[in-house]
């Protein structure tokens, strides 16, 4: 394969693909090219006849945070939780053991006991909830489900990169809105007319927690589409907007099991809405894959929900960490949102993001960079153990010291 810079004619192989528009992107250490269609030089008739490329759903995937194979790596850089799941899940896995011979049977497909378990924790009924794969799951449903309109879904410049890649592969029009220079949402940005909304809360990567009145509003005002708020991260000192879906038929909440249950592993995440919105939601799921929810994970998520206190102390533990990190990077110079979530989010004004980020690879600590305009200067690190984060601060300090000293 032969391929230039972006927009340029690509040969592979024995295939015409010359039409097609080269795009690159990295995904770990490999670049990979793709070709979009519609690009370049319109394909001769016969081509278009003989091509199935043409036909092909072209588009380009999330980039996730990297995990890497070996031990001896202080990760955090992707908001894992580095405690274990609550001790009911390994019981379960236990109890499976024993009782393996019922993976033959197809799961149920409602996963009731999930359902009902994350509806008494909630309190609402169990038809106001959906379970998925994770959040990402909830949230892809979603946009497929709620996003049909004409008019562009908005969600803010700064966020989960993953709504794009939806929106994308959706083929759902949509349009960013610019955060202030505090990283807060402008709410008047969600009053122009738009066919959904969807709103991190805190927003990821900056952390920072919106306040709830602020989101009403927006709710409020947006009668005519579905505003998702993804609470992947209200676990750790936000305010849930869970209340006021019994007020707005429009308002529908996605929560995650792999943030603050410690389960990113197991794949569970959930929303909440009313019945109405539920029960769309259901119908394109059940449209596209019944079975969604194995059998362990049906499991697993019930005895997670069930231990209450096990999710407190987990939680308290992480916020606990989370702030005396804050403490210790306003010691080192640091600059960073107040985040709520379990992640914190600097800058330092001397060093350049990009070199820490290669400097702590260097030495076995992995934390999220991203080189997009406006946070190109910030990283992501995600709160671990005591243990963890007091290595880093050394790891920091010491690099601060040395490089003041070159
Ligand atoms: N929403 C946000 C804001 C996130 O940061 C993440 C984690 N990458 C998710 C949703 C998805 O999480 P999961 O699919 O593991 O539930």
């Amino acid at each position: 394969m032969q391929a230039e810079a972006d927009n340029v004619i690509v040969n592979v192989e024995n295939h015409d693909v010359s039409y097609l528009k080269a795009r690159s992107a990295v995904v770990g250490e490999k670049r990979f090219w793709r070709y979009v269609n519609g690009a370049g030089k319109k394909p001769r008739r016969n081509e278009e006849k003989m091509n199935w490329e043409k036909n092909v759903r072209v588009t380009e995937p999330y980039v996730a945070g990297e995990q890497p194979k070996g031990g001896g790596v202080i990760k955090l850089n992707t908001n894992e939780c580095p405690y274990p799941p609550a001790p009911g899940v390994r019981a379960v896995l236990e109890q499976m053991q024993q009782n393996y011979e019922k993976l033959r049977l197809y799961p149920d497909m409602h996963a009731e006991k999930l359902v009902n378990a994350l509806a008494a924790y909630y309190q609402v009924r169990p038809s106001q909830i959906f379970v998925g794969v994770g959040s990402d799951d909830v949230l892809a449903m979603s946009f497929m489900t709620f996003f049909n309109g004409e008019k562009p879904v908005l969600f803010p410049d700064i966020t989960y990169s993953f709504y794009d890649v939806w929106a994308d592969v959706f083929r759902i029009p949509y349009r960013t809105c610019p955060l202030d220079e505090n990283f807060r949402l402008r709410k008047e940005d969600y009053l122009q007319p738009n066919g959904g909304i969807v709103i991190p809360n805190p927003n990821a990567p900056t952390g920072v927690l919106e306040e709830i009145g602020v989101l009403e509003e927006i709710v409020a005002t947006n009668p005519g589409s579905v505003v998702i708020i993804d609470e992947a991260y209200v676990d750790f000192g936000g305010e849930s907007i869970l209340p006021l879906v019994e007020k707005y038929e429009n308002l529908m909440v996605v929560q995650t099991f792999s943030k603050s249950r410690a389960m990113a592993g197991v794949r569970i995440g959930f929303a909440i809405a009313c019945e109405k919105v539920i029960n769309y939601l259901k119908d394109v799921k059940f449209s596209f894959n019944s079975y969604t929810m194995n059998l362990p994970s049906i499991e697993m998520g019930t005895a997670a929900v069930l231990d209450d206190g096990y999710f407190r102390e987990t939680v308290g533990k992480i916020i606990r960490t989370r702030e005396w990190t804050k403490k210790e990077f306003t010691r080192l110079g640091f600059v960073f949102t107040d985040s709520k979530s379990n992640f914190l989010f600097a800058t330092h004004p001397k060093v350049p993001a990009g070199e820490l980020f290669a400097a702590l690879k260097e030495n076995n600590i992995l934390v999220r960079h991203w080189n997009k305009p406006g946070i190109e200067n910030y990283l992501r690190i995600t709160i671990g153990t005591d243990d963890e984060m007091s290595r880093l601060v050394s790891f920091l300090e010491n690099y601060l010291k040395e490089r003041e000293n070159d």
